[in-house]
């Protein structure tokens, strides 16, 4: 879901779809970091430049300039996972973000709307309503 809930239906498509199997940003982990989110780091996968591999748990915020690649989102004992860990619906099925106010960039990038030749749009409620 995006930053931008004034068009966002919170349908939940895109984080069931697309919300997992991301690349991150060192950026992401900074706050996640200084607010020991271990809930959240512990599903962070990590490649550092010289090939160690790490869970998010372990990193503080001088391996951030190290890191090559941050993979969202994997399990307790580190496999990949095919969903999102905080992806959760209201009793009335909205879509609600369990880390809303920190979620990840690709996350809060999230507005199909504002594109054009996308592939997700045709899945998005918001931008079959914005189209002509
Ligand atoms: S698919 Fe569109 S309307 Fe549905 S949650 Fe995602 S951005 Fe919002
Ligand atoms: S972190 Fe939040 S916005 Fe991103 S995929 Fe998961 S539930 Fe959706």
């Amino acid at each position: 879901m995006s930053h931008e809930e004034q068009e966002c239906l919170q349908c939940g498509q895109c984080c069931e779809r697309w919300g997992w199997g991301q690349k991150g940003k060192p950026e992401d982990l900074v706050p996640w970091i200084a607010g020991n989110r271990h809930d959240i780091l512990q599903h962070v996968s990590i490649r550092f430049a010289d090939g160690r591999r790490a869970s998010g748990t372990g990193i503080m915020l001088d391996d951030l300039p190290h890191i090559s690649r941050i993979s969202y989102w994997q399990d307790a004992a580190g496999r990949k996972m095919r969903r999102c860990p905080f992806f959760k619906r209201s009793e009335d099925g909205k879509a609600l973000c369990g880390i809303h106010d920190v979620k990840p960039w690709v996350c809060r990038d999230f507005t199909p709307w504002n594109w054009t030749n996308h592939e997700f749009h045709g899945n998005c409620p918001a931008c079959r309503e914005k189209s002509p």
